[in-house]
């Protein structure tokens, strides 16, 4: 039986949000034209388009266990997060990248805690072997909060194998492709932004200058 909580929610979705955004698909369906390339985590909970806000057709997204972006080679066999970003690039000429990290990530854990793999199988630790060159951006890994600066030393380090593909850097130094880095917190709701001067991660600040954190949005009585 196909899951009945994707049965429901897509009967949600006929009753209510495809009759309101009709328009908007059938404009969708002739062409699709997002301006930005999320690549974040699996991870269930860390929803681009929900910490966004954003619908259909606005954000071009890759999810791969850790918001991993390999380096840039053309050997080995299959390369999908490197052909979707190729894609969004070359194609739909994205003009932002933003690496997205989350709080609590189980693929970055599986690469700092090897003792406690994420599975048995076949595939996930050869992949987060690609954590290992943020190893050393991370710092002390004594260090109480060493799994968040591992995840946020993760976010930089794909930023960086991002240069290696000969078509961004193209455009990173045509000023036609920004990268952006930054880091959701599941619980808090807070979003963190990667400082590309210092590589700090700090919350994210609007056009007015203000800082947006999730505890100056709650309203008390
Ligand atoms: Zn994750």
């Amino acid at each position: 039986m196909f899951p009945p909580a994707l049965t429901d929610g897509y009967r949600a979705f006929l009753s209510d949000r495809f009759p309101n955004e009709r328009r908007r698909f059938a404009q969708l369906a002739k062409t699709q034209a997002p301006d930005t390339l999320v690549i974040g985590c699996c991870d269930s909970r860390v929803a681009p388009e929900a910490i966004f806000d954003v619908g259909p057709g606005e954000l071009f997204v890759i999810r791969n266990v850790a918001n991993i972006v390999p380096v840039y080679e053309t050997g080995g066999d299959y390369h999908g997060t490197s052909a979707a970003i190729e894609f969004a690039v070359q194609s739909l000429e994205v003009s932002h990248i933003v690496v997205l990290g989350h709080a609590g990530c189980g693929g970055i854990r599986a690469y700092a805690d090897k003792a406690k793999p994420l599975s048995a199988g076949d595939f996930i630790g050869k992949w987060v072997s690609l954590v290992a060159p943020a190893v050393e951006k991370a710092g002390d890994s004594t260090a109480e909060d060493y799994t968040t600066r591992l995840e946020h030393a993760m976010v930089s380090q794909s930023m960086e194998n991002l240069l290696t593909f000969p078509f961004i850097r193209d455009r990173v130094d045509a000023g036609t492709l920004a990268i952006h880095g930054a880091h959701f917190g599941v619980a808090t709701g807070a979003l963190l932004i990667r400082n590309p001067e210092t590589g700090d991660f700090a919350p994210i600040v609007d056009r007015a200058g203000q800082a947006l954190r999730p505890s100056a949005l709650v309203t008390c009585d």
